[in-house]
């Protein structure tokens, strides 16, 4: 980013939710941003992701400059580069996970048969073979999580930003989530941006971005033994 600012009207009055912003995320990376109730971090990256359009300065996300793009392009864009995982899952309630996966694939013109097979997949993968034919209600937390997570990974998108994944989830959960996250940021070489609030889940990442009062205040380095970890576990 470049000099990002947004500036929202109130009533009338302005609220500045990001000054200035220059930031820099390296494609395979894996970033944490935290930050006060309040501080910006959402809205950051809402911007990163195309969600929404700054007010002024510049977005270049994998290429392409996000602050010139009409509606229609953003949606092309978020569609063919970007996963979103959010707080609430944002699950739909009367279909099965295996379905919840699948329906969002719908956009690339695949068979009904070749979305369910990704789905199944990807469903797989993170550890929920057993519950395909689950709706939402029938499932906990933490699977309904891994639902989200897994339709954000079923388009294989080069970027996923996460806006308070664990949100919801008890500590020991939300840090297996994030080991989940670790994993997969190597695996599939993606970058990854994820909001938090809580500084501990934040030292999971890569690189921890702080903010406050819209502008970067601190970006920490973290330093991993992945061989280590691996070893332990
Ligand atoms: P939280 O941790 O509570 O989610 P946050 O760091 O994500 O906070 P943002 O949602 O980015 O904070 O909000 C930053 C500022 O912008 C806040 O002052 C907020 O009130 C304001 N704001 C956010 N979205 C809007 C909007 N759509 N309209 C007006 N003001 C907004
Ligand atoms: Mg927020």
């Amino acid at each position: 980013t470049k000099d990002l600012s947004k500036v929202y009207r109130v009533g009338g009055s302005p609220v500045v939710a990001l000054n200035r912003v220059n930031l820099s995320i390296p494609r395979g990376s894996f970033t944490a941003v935290v930050g006060t109730s309040g501080s910006g971090k959402s809205t950051l990256l809402n911007m990163l992701g195309g969600l929404e359009l700054p007010t002024h300065g510049q977005v270049h996300v994998a290429g392409h400059r996000l602050e010139t793009m009409s509606e229609t392009e953003l949606v092309r864009f978020r569609r063919e580069n970007v996963g979103f995982i959010f707080q609430s899952f944002n699950l739909i309630e009367s279909q099965t996970a295996l379905d919840n996966v699948a329906m969002p694939l719908s956009f690339r013109g695949w068979s009904r048969q070749r979305r369910r097979e990704r789905a199944r997949l990807v469903l797989h993968q993170l550890g929920l073979g057993h519950h395909l034919h689950h709706k939402p209600s029938q499932l906990s937390g933490g699977q309904q999580q891994r639902v989200g997570i897994a339709r954000a990974l079923a388009v294989q998108p080069s970027i996923v930003f996460a806006d308070e994944p664990t949100g919801n989830l008890d500590s020991r959960t939300a840090e297996q989530t994030l080991n989940l996250f670790r994993a997969v940021v190597r695996r599939f070489n993606q970058t990854w941006v994820m909001v938090t609030h809580d500084q501990h889940l934040a030292s999971f990442a890569d690189t921890i971005v702080s903010i406050s009062d819209g502008r970067i205040s601190n970006i920490t380095q973290v330093e991993h033994d992945d061989t280590l970890r691996k070893v332990a576990t």
